[in-house]
């Protein structure tokens, strides 16, 4: 293999995919390497998943722009791949009198945002729009464009894209030391050293410790936990909007929304820990959050609890998105990606090849691309394979239902083993099909799901001792 390359992008999330995709458009060796042994494995993979119109975006910054733009560029992106989209829309709620006076402000920043479609709703309107919305609501703003989106087949989508584009995936890649020459930069890895003129650190959590390795002191990553419930299927008919709190300095605040796969979610806490891994989910985030369920929407506490799990944001301590380029040392640094990369990546892409063509990076084009992928699909609103009588009567394996939960067929997880990036373990492959993300998480069908992939896959698939589950 080719251990020589013009660019090398440290992170497999939705930034580093997204970048990827960009740069392997030109005539340039991209490599995309992560610590992990799958793409999408980090932050990317758990979130409250909702394409933001970046309405409460802080006006003028960086992440403002990266967001809307953001916007734009992948819904259209989603449009041409099959990422499920739902434009669900959302209602921000005033719960007492200050939030109420807030609703004029929030508006004025959303149009100096550039979104000009938020409305103030009286009381009334807000119960006929969220009928089983909890007692005392004021009022709301409504953001009509907000979605949701399933952020696994974002990254996943954008990760096959830059494959395809002639990008060397390199799974299991743990960066530990970096030696900067005049010319190349070699990157000493947990499998060996990777050579390469360029670097772009889009490391999420470990964006500082890299950036140390470039010799900067400039910034701290402090991971901010945000815990989710998800509630079952039979809770969706409670809510078909994003439910959203008044916005404070800490953060967007507990939402109630529907998710992509038919269920309903109640989160995130924002808790800044030190701990980088600290994925798992807490006794204090549970009752927290089932003490904002209870205001927001108490029936909805009645319901079952499928699953809870946690990701950590990349907060950092700059009001703003960190991204620079060093033209000497052929580095550029993205940092503070915290809470809005799924929606923005695909912009900052756009932007960072920007950057790197200012700091010298000859960015030739590269001639045709193929098309992006046909990405399978997730989303519950859409055709499922199961549902669909004509394919299974091409392929019978779409008719076979290994996982009854979510209704996922043995065609496609033979097509996910089968797929550009197949799943390095089973939570992989549940990113790519639902599978064992139901009631029973995989009580009932893991043994059987497990035999399947025994015969299919082309790599060691193995439960990780610990799931995060999304
Ligand atoms: C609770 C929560 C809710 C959110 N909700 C939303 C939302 O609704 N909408 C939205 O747009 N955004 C949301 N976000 C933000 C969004 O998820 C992130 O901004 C986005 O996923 C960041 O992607 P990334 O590629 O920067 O980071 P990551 O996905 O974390 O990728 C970074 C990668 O770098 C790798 N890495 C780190 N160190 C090294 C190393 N030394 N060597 C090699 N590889 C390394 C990691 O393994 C990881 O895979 C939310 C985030 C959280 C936590």
């Amino acid at each position: 293999m080719n251990t020589t390359y013009d660019i090398v992008v440290i992170g497999a999330g939705i930034v580093g995919a997204a970048i990827a995709r960009e740069l392997s458009g030109h005539q340039l060796a991209v490599a995309l390497l992560d610590a992990r042994d799958d793409v999408g494995d980090g932050t990317s993979k758990a979130n409250t998943a909702i394409l933001h119109t970046g309405f409460d975006a802080k006006p003028g910054t960086l992440e403002s722009a990266m967001v809307s733009r953001g916007y734009t560029l992948l819904s259209e992106y989603a449009r041409h791949t099959g990422i499920p989209v739902e434009h669900t829309g959302a209602i921000l709620v005033a719960w007492d009198d200050e939030q109420l006076d807030a609703l004029p402000g929030l508006r004025d920043k959303a149009e100096a945002n550039g979104y000009r479609h938020c409305e103030i709703i009286g009381a009334a309107e807000v119960y006929q729009q969220i009928p089983h919305l909890g007692d005392g609501a004021l009022g709301g703003l409504t953001v009509p464009d907000e979605s949701i989106i399933c952020t696994w087949t974002v990254n996943l989508a954008l990760a096959t894209d830059a494959v395809n584009r002639g990008t060397t995936l390199l799974r299991g890649y743990r960066v530990e030391t970096v030696d900067i020459g005049t010319e190349f930069t070699t990157l000493h890895t947990s499998a060996g050293p990777v050579t390469t003129r360029w670097v772009v650190n889009a490391a999420g959590l470990g964006a500082d410790v890299i950036d140390a390795r470039f010799g900067f002191d400039r910034f701290t990553v402090t991971p901010r936990r945000g815990e989710l419930i998800v509630y079952d299927k039979l809770a969706r008919a409670l809510v078909d909007k994003i439910v959203l709190p008044v916005p404070t300095a800490r953060g967007k605040g507990v939402l109630v929304s529907p998710t992509i796969y038919g269920n309903v979610m109640l989160g995130p806490t924002s808790e800044d820990l030190q701990d980088r891994t600290a994925t798992a989910t807490s006794e204090a985030g549970f009752e927290f959050l089932l003490d904002k369920g209870r205001r927001l929407m108490p029936e909805l506490l009645d319901e079952e609890v499928t699953a809870t799990y946690s990701g950590l944001r990349a907060a950092i301590d700059h009001g703003d998105y960190l991204i620079a380029a060093d033209a000497p040392k052929r580095y550029l640094l993205l940092g503070g990606i915290r809470s809005t990369g799924l929606t923005a990546g695909m912009a900052i892409a756009e932007y960072t090849l920007g950057e790197l063509r200012s700091a010298g990076l000859e960015l030739v084009p590269g001639g045709e691309l193929p098309d992006p992928p046909r990405m399978p699909n997730l989303g519950e609103a859409f055709t499922r394979p199961y549902q669909d009588a004509e394919r299974i009567a091409a392929d019978p394996a779409y008719g076979k239902i290994v996982c009854f939960c979510e209704r996922v067929t043995a065609g496609e997880l033979r097509d996910a083993c089968r797929s550009t990036i197949p799943p390095a373990d089973l939570d992989g492959l549940r990113r790519r099909t639902r599978v064992m993300n139901g009631r029973c998480q995989g009580f009932f069908c893991g043994a059987e799901v497990q035999a399947v992939v025994d015969t299919l896959s082309p790599v060691p698939v193995t439960v990780q001792p610990e799931r995060i589950r999304q």
